[in-house]
């Protein structure tokens, strides 16, 4: 192996893609290194549910083929990881759950087929919370997920072994999905960026269903660059999602190199209220200093609402997923208990016994603010304050082009730390949840440490300016060095 391929596992997918197109390696040699370096890595992390090697080195060779003969996509031999939420065809897709861990695919989602067809080489399915409720990664039926900057800590959920893989090269890139903070948590926690786009933008097709108003595709890699390449592919209109919005897909790419010079950037009173780690607080101010330094201006906005965006959130969330999991009733797949005495007793045990507490909890919330008598004290009310909270967005956008604060309250806590206390853990996504009951887009950046662990900078933009948050991201990144930095037992 040459000098050049020593490294591979560092580079990010705009590096490798100039070394596939210079000839330097191929896909194969790659696709063989980010394996080995599972197979070494995830011990320690459990990163990974599934490891598709035979897959991955079957398509890397069909990329390499593609070359070859002058042909191949955007992404073409290049390796990714997906959540385990995406269903992909002839491949184990549980959700972190018991309930589907017999589950194989019939069919690929959206984002997989798009990304399979511009080339991408799929390395496996990534560990995640169980249907996506957690903060921790810690309601995952295979295990918590270890933080590669601390092994001791969350990397954050429920994406959080995309984030973890990427946080330790294990891959350049993974996709995540969002409904509350679950690409840009996790992104935070670990050092890496995370993007939600903007809800409609990336097809749901395929991607299991936690809260079907929130839920959105995107993707954690470590240079915003990076996001840019993946959301360029992955968005779009679908006729299988009828939320899927009927928008061209900019070039995100072309745009990244403009500078930020007379951007507004909204400065948000409440999120330097008592809830945020002072330390954090810190690293917030200096990476918007940062952005000051290259031309933006700083404006104070208010989101007077910012406290009710959790609780509406807990009541939206539930009765969505209430809902949507009716469907795993153990007839038509998934988990289906032994020995049931009659349908209602198969139906009952089969939940039972697939879904783990945090998703029970869930359910029964849902189901209860739903009811017949509470649904307009419940539901109705979380309806309305959630169109306060987008008007509270759409006011502030009059006067900024881009909101900057921290992503998380707080550095990665301890694994065992906040699973046994709901309310807190459900705290920790105050400053994302916001943004996708707005339905608008948002991102994490790397912009410091506090006691050796990451802090992440968040951006929030008006609908469909995903360039706006990509360009502000990539300006930064060309400016800092905290993306760069590789945590130590992974270097
Ligand atoms: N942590 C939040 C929850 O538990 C958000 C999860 C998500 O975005 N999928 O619901």
């Amino acid at each position: 192996m040459s000098d050049s391929q020593q490294d591979l596992f560092s580079q990010s997918m705009t590096e490798l893609a100039a070394g596939l197109d210079a000839g330097d390696f191929t896909s194969a040699e790659l696709t063989e290194t980010l394996l080995e370096r599972i197979g070494a890595h995830d011990d320690k992390l459990n990163a990974f549910i599934t490891v598709t090697a035979d897959e991955a080195l079957q398509s890397a060779a069909r990329a390499d083929e593609a070359r070859a003969s002058g042909r191949g996509g955007v992404l073409n031999g290049l390796p990714v990881l997906h959540k385990d939420i995406f269903c992909t065809r002839g491949v184990k897709t549980t959700c972190g759950s018991r309930m589907l861990d017999n589950f194989v695919a019939p069919y690929d989602a959206t984002v997989v087929e798009k990304l399979a067809g511009a080339g991408a080489v799929v390395l496996g399915k990534t560990n995640m919370d169980e249907f996506a409720m957690g903060s921790s990664n810690e309601t995952s039926y295979f295990g918590p997920v270890r933080n590669p900057w601390n092994l001791e800590c969350s990397p954050g959920g429920s994406s959080g072994g995309s984030a973890a893989a990427v946080a330790a090269r294990l891959a350049p890139a993974a996709t995540g999905t969002d409904t509350g903070g679950s690409i840009r948590q996790p992104a935070a926690l670990t050092g890496t960026v995370g993007i939600k786009p903007t809800y409609g933008r990336v097809s749901r097709y395929g991607m299991i269903a936690f809260a079907s108003s929130l839920d959105q595709a995107g993707v954690i890699t470590r240079t915003a660059e990076d996001a840019a390449r993946l959301l360029g592919v992955m968005a779009g209109f679908d006729e299988r999602d009828s939320t899927s919005i009927d928008e061209p897909v900019p070039d995100y790419i072309a745009g990244l190199d403009r500078p930020i010079k007379g951007l507004r950037v909204g400065i948000v009173r409440q999120h330097f209220d008592a809830g945020l780690d002072a330390d954090c607080a810190v690293s917030i101010r200096e990476a918007i200093a940062v952005l000051e330094s290259l031309g933006a201006t700083t404006v104070e906005v208010d989101l007077p609402n910012l406290d009710l965006s959790v609780p509406t959130y807990y009541v939206v969330a539930p009765a969505e997923c209430s809902s949507n999991l009716s469907r795993f009733d153990g007839v038509r797949f998934g988990h289906r208990a032994d020995e049931a005495e009659d349908l209602m007793d198969l139906y009952c045990r089969s939940r039972g016994e697939g879904f783990g507490d945090e998703v029970k909890r869930r359910i029964m919330t849902g189901t209860y603010v739903l009811s017949a008598g509470y649904y307009d004290a419940y539901y109705l009310k979380a309806q309305q304050v959630r169109h306060l909270i987008a008007d509270d967005f759409r006011s502030a956008f009059a006067d900024v082009d881009v909101i900057a604060g921290p992503t998380s309250p707080t550095p990665a806590f301890r694994l065992g730390d906040k699973i046994d206390d709901p309310i807190t853990m459900y705290l920790n996504d105050i400053y994302t949840i916001g943004a996708n009951l707005a339905g608008l887009p948002g991102m994490s950046i790397p912009c410091g440490f506090v006691n050796g662990l990451p802090v992440g900078l968040h951006l929030v933009a008006a609908h469909f300016a995903e360039e706006t948050l990509l360009r502000c991201s990539h300006q930064f990144q060309q400016h800092t060095d905290w993306h760069k930095a590789c945590p130590k037992d992974f270097a």
